[in-house]
């Protein structure tokens, strides 16, 4: 990496424009120190900053590029498709054709409706299960993230089954009591839960593959048991499949455990690089949403046709055989080859699929949010610096976690494994 003054100016200039200089908090580097990197431009796994440098990028704008940046089939539709216009409030056949591409392959839901974000896809999930169970409380997990949606900003208390903080300023206390939060991979917890809040709790929202807080492995058992426990109850489960979608399987983590939750959202890969969230149940639960049903749910730009036509191009391409054998293959190839040339014996890499985080631990398993210790985050502040120096982006904070996409190559691979070894070295 030569100079990053161009990225320093635009930070500086940023910061006179918005909050912290940034429009999503974690890019401002806050949990890793230093400036941010102004992105000039992406093709395939590589992307250039405002000053010239070049990286291997394992971020991938946080997971929606699964086929790296600027996708030769994706930037065609896409081109093609604004040519006609880029929105029109009114159906459009693109919709349909998502829909159709999702519905044919993935066989937990029926019917689906189109969105533009992950938090809107959960923020309409979470009123559609109120809605159609006609109760109030949710339970989700303590480490699990689902976007910025008011009742879902809230850490636990102290005790196992908790209502618990509001996790930001400007939620209310009533709106807090209405979530209940409990430790993942605690089936006690989740049954003292309904045990106290019989007939109370209208869904249990999860993110089958919790990768918003490190990536905490949870496994089919614990899944399979809420799936039980949320039949007998009445109680929804509801599958957040924004970073999971598309991802793990082309039927997300619902396919790859063939498990199927009552509500899945979907959100990142969807909308190839635009923003596109979606949320799908069966026809019954989904005859709830307006303007069939009573549940109120709409969007000026829902359905976006330039998105409908990435999210076409992308996902056409997820289908291909062994699209997602071969990015497992891949992440495989470098967690090993990075643990061959591992000197320090503190690091560890969870992985699942192509999603890889790294720890500092002494720990073999994290499957909780408390297993991560926090003072382990100085490590990872140090190794993101080096990493960066020899060309090798990933998301600045240690609780995030690293994507490999179609596009990243051997030769990626083996640098980004050259790199680590080089990193390494500077954390003894
Ligand atoms: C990213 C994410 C969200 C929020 O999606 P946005 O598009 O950022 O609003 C919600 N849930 C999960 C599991 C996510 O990974």
């Amino acid at each position: 990496m030569n100079s990053t003054t161009n990225s320093e100016k635009l930070f500086t200039e940023a910061k006179s424009l918005f909050p912290g200089g940034v429009n999503s908090p974690v890019r401002a580097f806050k949990s890793v120190g230093g400036n941010p990197i102004f992105i000039k431009k992406g093709k395939g796994s590589h992307i250039w900053d405002e000053d010239g440098n070049e990286f291997i990028d394992y971020c991938c704008s946080w997971g929606p590029l699964i086929l790296g940046h600027a996708n030769d089939k994706v930037l065609e539709n896409v081109s093609q498709t604004m040519q006609n216009g880029t929105s029109f409030g009114a159906p459009t056949k693109l919709e349909n054709e998502l829909a159709k591409l999702i519905l044919t392959f993935n066989t937990y839901i029926q019917k689906i409706r189109f969105v533009s974000s992950g938090t809107e896809a959960v923020m309409s999930a979470i009123r559609l299960a109120r809605g159609y169970t006609k109760r109030n409380k949710i339970l989700k997990f303590e480490g699990c993230y689902h976007g910025h949606v008011d009742s879902l900003l809230v850490k636990a208390g102290s005790g196992l089954v908790t209502f618990g903080n509001s996790s930001s300023a400007g939620v209310p206390d009533s709106f807090v009591n209405e979530t209940i939060t409990v430790p993942l991979s605690n089936k006690e917890a989740v049954s003292k839960a309904f045990e106290k809040y019989k007939n109370e709790i209208a869904c249990v929202i999860i993110e089958p593959v919790p990768a918003n807080n490190g990536l905490l492995l949870l496994g089919k058992e614990f899944l399979t048991f809420l799936r039980e426990i949320c039949t007998q109850n009445g109680t929804l489960l509801l599958f957040d499949e924004v970073i999971s979608g598309f991802r793990m399987s082309f039927c997300g983590a619902a396919g790859l455990y063939n498990i199927k939750p009552d509500i899945v959202t979907y959100g990142k890969i969807i909308g190839g690089g635009f923003p596109v969230g979606a949320y799908g149940a069966s026809k019954e639960i989904m005859s709830s949403v307006s303007p069939e049903g009573d549940v109120y749910q709409a969007g000026t730009l829902s359905g976006n046709p330039v998105a409908m036509a990435a999210g076409i191009a992308q996902l056409t391409q997820c289908l291909q055989p062994d699209f997602y054998a071969q990015l497992e293959e891949k992440t495989n190839y470098l967690v090993d080859g990075i643990m061959k040339v591992n000197a320090f014996p503190l690091l560890k890499f969870f992985k699942l699929g192509s999603i890889f985080w790294l720890a500092f631990t002494n720990k073999e398993q994290i499957a909780t949010a408390e297993d991560i210790d926090a003072n382990s985050m100085a490590y990872f502040k140090v190794l993101y610096h080096e990493l960066l120096k020899q060309g090798v982006y990933m998301g600045p904070s240690g609780y995030e976690v690293g994507f490999i996409s179609a596009a990243h190559t051997k030769e990626d691979l083996d640098k980004t494994i050259k790199a680590f070894e080089i990193a390494i070295k500077k954390l003894a």
